[in-house]
Order: structure tokens, then sequence, then C-alpha cells
């Protein structure tokens, strides 16, 4: 089954619908993008299940900061393309593709919560969904992003470690 395939399968089993467009995007993204795993981030409108805004992770080589994780950088797309926000209640969905075509384990990491946490209120918010495997999808709300333990991103925590060396 094509990796796209299973994506729209799995957003199905939840209530959320991936459009053709959409979809092309994430195929072009596939083809593309040579970072070995790939995570993808869709602001759903909750009542509907229709993606409203979507991105991906992306390294910068040079520039800082040094890679942007997708559910960051969906959310800040979302707010250059809009004048207001809109009152619609959303959802956030963060999947990842392994270098193997897999969906896998997106759990977002403590910078993306902090993000998160910080625009709930503003977005309007409902749920954060991520992808666990091919057939499931985590779901956490406000308050798990107070309680429960987020990891640092491997490319935070070997910074760290490179800077500790120094
Ligand atoms: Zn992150």
């Amino acid at each position: 089954m094509a990796i796209t395939d299973k994506l729209i399968t799995l957003f199905d089993k939840y209530g959320f619908e991936l459009s053709h467009n959409v979809i092309c995007d994430i195929e072009f993204n596939l083809m593309h993008n040579k970072y070995v795993n790939k995570h993808f981030a869709f602001i759903v409108d909750s009542k509907t299940g229709k993606v409203i805004c979507h991105d991906c992770n992306v390294y910068y080589k040079y520039s800082f900061p040094i890679s942007q994780h997708a559910e960051v950088k969906t959310i800040c797309k979302y707010y250059s393309n809009v004048r207001s926000i809109p009152r619609q209640k959303k959802h956030l969905i963060v999947v990842k593709i392994s270098k193997t075509g897999c969906l896998s384990n997106s759990k977002c990491c403590i910078n993306c919560v902090r993000f998160i946490r910080n625009n709930y209120e503003n977005l309007l918010l409902k749920n954060i969904y991520y992808s666990i495997d091919e057939e499931t999808l985590g779901c956490l709300n406000r308050d798990d992003l107070y309680r429960k333990d987020f990891c640092l991103s491997k490319g935070y925590s070997s910074r760290m470690l490179t800077n500790k060396k120094h």
C-alpha cells in the first residue's frame, strides 16, 4: 500500500479528510525531500475534519534555527495565511513517515509542546493527534500538554551535548 493511501485510511478512521490537493503536495514533498524521517503537520477543522493548513519539517543548513519541526512550521504558516483567527475549533495532527515508508511515532517534543501550549487558546485548538503506528493516532488534550513527559528531540539533545564539550 502506498504511504499516501495509508495516510488517507488512517485519517479516515478518525474522521479527518485529506483532499486531493493535500495528497499531491505530500507526494511531491516525499519525492523531493531528502530527510530520513519526514514529519507532516495538519491543522484541521474539528467539525468537518478538513485540512485548513499543512506543512512539513525542514532543516536549514546555515541559518538558525537549524531545524523547524512540522507542527511549529504549520502553525506559523497558518498565522501568515490568515488576517484573524477564525472562531472554529481546530485539531492539530502530526505524523511521521519513516525512511521505509511506514507511519511511526510522531509524539511532539518538549519544544513543540511549549510552542503549542503558548498558541493553544489563540488558535482555538481542541486536541493534538500524533501518529503512533500505521493504524493509531494518539490524542492529547490541553491538560495532557501540561501533565505528560515530553522528550527533547534528537537534534536538540545532540546540540546540547556538543555545547557541553566546548
Ligand atoms: Zn518538535
